[in-house]
């Protein structure tokens, strides 16, 4: 059934229709007016699966979006140009130019902690590249799934934008296809298995995955508005987030206190009890909350701690100076807990970070210029921000992907286009006769002419 869908979307891409600007950018106003007219029903969608707050399904998620769409919209007829580049003694008379062209059809399988966003954000660049797709929400959010089901194809063009809701069942059976590009999110367990699956038909894949976020806070930084900046970073979607901070180093000399200062921000943020907090999320199941909680065992907890299973409620956490060995530090939280490490200097945060796996961010708060340009030269990573967390996913034009084990390739604004486009070269020459250099008989002379080309 789905080798149906997959032949028939590929039929349709090869018609044409898809490539054509228009049509593309007809599509992301489409998308834009699905976004606005049930913004209601999304932020409902959104609260049903994780308790999101409309603030923050707003602004991580629908408005998101609307700015990613603006952006394209205003910059789509730029990236599709031909792009020329210079040509050379050796292929005079000539023109050369990169053309991008879409792959065709592009299966997306998103993850559950921003399901809309990252269900509609790889689909934004993927028609904006001129693809068709297949969309696969998360079954996790299982109202926002349903709701993507039901009015993509309500907004869309049905043939070339298909969603397909399911679990691992389908995404198997959806895997085993050959599509002409696979964007996945999620772990990178699954990631993996997508790889080997387009392995089979040599298809190129975008894998968006997560890991260990660290931040590093130096004694030069402004304890205050740091633990604000962390706090809201980490504690949004109830620090279901890929980027959130996963741990702190913090210099030894300002630890405690930025602990202190921490524990004052979720006062100030949630109140006394942040489970009566509107402003505060939830764990999106049973399995999740039970898992970040295990990571507590045996651990002393400094703030928090608090596990409702019923209604999925799980306190901002905050846990010092935990054991290297212990889960909490070597697995990905993806969860409402923070550790806190106190560390001797600078230099040694970064070697931390540098022993541990490429992650998808890494935050530094300092106020030393020297610092700030090292953390930028020494840490590999998906993306950084200095003194902030999360705000670069502000900024359309900043690629957004991991490396090493954080992802494969990026989208957002011109990356994602390029992302979902294959730059095609082209050499144009008029059919004018030439000196015979490059033909054979390959006499002496012409290995001179060579040199001198070269
Ligand atoms: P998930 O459980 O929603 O799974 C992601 C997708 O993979 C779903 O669509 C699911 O149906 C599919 N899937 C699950 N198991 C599968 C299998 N065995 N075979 C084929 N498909 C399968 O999400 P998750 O993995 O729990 O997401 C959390 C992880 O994703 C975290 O590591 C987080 O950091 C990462 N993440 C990364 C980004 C990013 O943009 N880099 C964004 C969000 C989450």
């Amino acid at each position: 059934m789905y080798q149906q869908v997959l032949s028939q979307q590929q039929q349709y891409f090869a018609s044409g229709v898809t490539k054509d600007l228009n049509w593309r950018k007809q599509q992301l106003k489409q998308l834009q007016l699905l976004l606005s007219t049930h913004e209601s029903e999304l932020l409902h969608a959104l609260q049903q699966d994780l308790g999101k707050p409309a603030f923050e399904a707003l602004l991580s998620e629908i408005n998101y979006l609307h700015t990613d769409i603006k952006h394209c919209l205003k910059k789509l007829t730029s990236w599709a140009r031909p792009r020329r580049v210079g040509t050379g003694l050796r292929t005079f008379p000539a023109m050369a130019f990169i053309q991008p062209e879409p792959y065709g059809s592009v299966l997306i399988i998103s993850a559950w902690n921003y399901p809309l966003q990252l269900a509609l954000a790889p689909l934004v660049a993927v028609l904006s590249a001129g693809n068709c797709a297949v969309v696969k929400p998360s079954e996790l959010a299982p109202a926002t799934s349903a709701i993507i089901a039901r009015l993509l194809p309500l907004y869309l063009d049905k043939e070339a934008v298909v969603v397909i809701e399911g679990g691992v069942a389908e995404t198997t059976e959806l895997l085993k296809l050959p599509f002409d590009h696979i964007m996945y999110t999620g772990n990178g367990q699954v990631g993996k298995i997508v790889l080997r699956a387009a392995a089979e038909h040599l298809t190129p894949v975008t894998l968006e995955l997560g890991g260990k976020s660290p931040v590093y806070v130096d004694s030069s930084a402004d304890l205050k508005l740091t633990a604000q900046r962390i706090a809201w970073g980490k504690w949004l979607n109830a620090g279901q987030t890929c980027i959130a901070p996963d741990y702190i180093l913090a210099h030894k000399d300002i630890a405690q206190a930025l602990a202190e200062e921490i524990k004052a921000q979720l006062h100030q943020m949630y109140g006394d009890d942040p489970k009566l907090s509107p402003d505060y999320g939830r764990i999106i199941n049973l399995r999740h909350l039970q898992r970040v909680r295990s990571y507590l065992d045996g651990l002393d907890v400094y703030c928090g701690g608090v596990v409702d299973e019923e209604q999925l409620y799980f306190s901002p956490t905050l846990v010092l100076d935990p054991p290297l060995d212990s889960r909490l530090m070597t697995e990905e939280i993806f969860g409402p807990v923070l550790p806190l490490l106190p560390i001797s200097s600078f230099d040694a945060a970064v070697r931390f970070v540098q022993k541990r796996d490429k992650p998808l961010s890494a935050y530094l708060f300092s106020n030393n210029s020297t610092q700030q340009q090292q953390w930028v030269e020494q840490i590999s990573c998906g993306s950084q921000c200095i003194n902030d967390v999360l705000m670069f996913m502000a900024v359309s034009e900043l690629p957004f992907g991991g490396v090493g084990p954080s992802g494969m390739g990026q989208y957002s604004g011109k990356a994602g286009f390029e992302q979902f486009s294959h730059l095609k070269s082209v050499l144009k020459r008029p059919l004018w006769p030439e000196p015979p250099v490059r033909f054979a008989p390959y006499a002496d002379w012409k290995r001179k002419v060579l040199g001198w080309l070269s």
